[in-house]
């Protein structure tokens, strides 16, 4: 780490990381699956950084909430790892970077149902049927995680989006349905995507993200207390470093650096380990699914601070 966080000041750098990366024009695309998406205006565009001291510095559109997608995919697996430990989860699923779309199939049927990672579909129905083991309605459970850890009664799962998106889940269904067949499900196909899309439809704003994710630069201690130990929360930020972006996990870890997580409402969460999460959000993506203008100033802001794990 080159740069501690007071230098440069960092209310007028997040301004001017808005004014330069807010989009002026409409350009990137909207997920064809998940129609709720499409509605939300191009130029939003919002920025927050919560640090391990406890402050939270935003700019732009930090208080509109915004569909968390797959970001919801690293909360899960850090409560699938503090509910059932390490060796049951990692016993069905993988730590390697897919390079393939986070949605694609061919990688499952080859690999006999063991997801490459957490953080691509597969791997996350994976995690999601972990978290049914304790409790059918894991989505509510990931609201009380996310609501503890963001400190305030703000995240709320967007049901009408979860019903179209589950209408459109022939995809995400298919992938259930070769899990199953592998052995590598316990619940039904059908119910696992239902909570998983449920899941994926929480709201949160860029502000409780940042503040939600802290406990992994935190070395796994939460708004209240240890979440995970410190070489778990060290772990999900290398699988986010190498898994966290897709088929663009390279190309991210080249321009940002840091560990991330993206989700097709267009966030991406980041962890700059002992010193903050940052969240940034806007609703286009690229051909990858990630946020195009989100990925932008995350290269912008490492560069401008020098924050970077390398
Ligand atoms: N709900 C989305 C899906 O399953 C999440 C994908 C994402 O954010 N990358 O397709």
């Amino acid at each position: 780490m080159t740069t501690t966080l007071d230098a440069p000041p960092l209310d007028p750098l997040l301004d001017d990381i808005v004014r330069t990366h807010r989009p002026q024009r409409e350009s990137g695309t909207v997920p064809t699956h998940i129609p709720s998406l499409a509605a939300v205006p191009f130029n939003r565009f919002g920025i927050a950084v919560a640090t391990v001291s406890g402050e939270v510095f935003t700019s732009g559109d930090a208080y509109v909430p915004f569909s968390i997608q797959s970001i919801s995919k690293v909360f899960t697996l850090a409560m699938a790892l503090q509910r059932e430990g390490p060796v049951s989860v990692w016993s069905r699923v993988l730590r390697e970077p897919s390079g393939t779309a986070f949605n694609s199939l061919v990688q499952l049927e080859v690999e006999h149902g063991i997801p490459r990672n957490p953080f691509i579909n597969a791997g996350a129905l994976v995690v999601t049927d972990h978290l049914m083991k304790e409790t059918q309605d894991a989505a509510s459970a990931l609201l009380r995680f996310l609501t503890e850890e963001a400190g305030g009664p703000g995240p709320f799962i967007d049901e009408a989006a979860a019903l179209t998106e589950l209408s459109n889940s022939s995809r995400n269904l298919a992938l259930a349905h070769f899990l199953k067949d592998f052995g590598n499900l316990r619940q039904s196909a059908e119910s696992v995507v239902e909570n998983y899309v449920r899941q994926c439809s929480i709201m949160m704003t860029c502000e409780e993200v940042a503040k939600a994710a802290l406990f992994l630069a935190r070395g796994g201690i939460g708004a209240s207390g240890t979440v995970l130990s410190r070489s778990e929360a060290k772990r999900i930020g290398s699988i986010m470093l190498t898994c966290g972006m897709y088929d663009a996990a390279g190309e991210f870890a080249y321009r940002v650096g840091l560990p991330g997580k993206s989700g097709v409402g267009g966030g991406i969460v980041v962890i700059v380990p002992g010193h903050c999460a940052i969240c940034v959000w806007s609703p286009r993506l690229d051909a990858k699914g990630n946020s195009l203008a989100g990925s932008a100033a995350l290269a912008d802001l490492s560069d401008r601070t020098g924050w970077s794990v390398f």
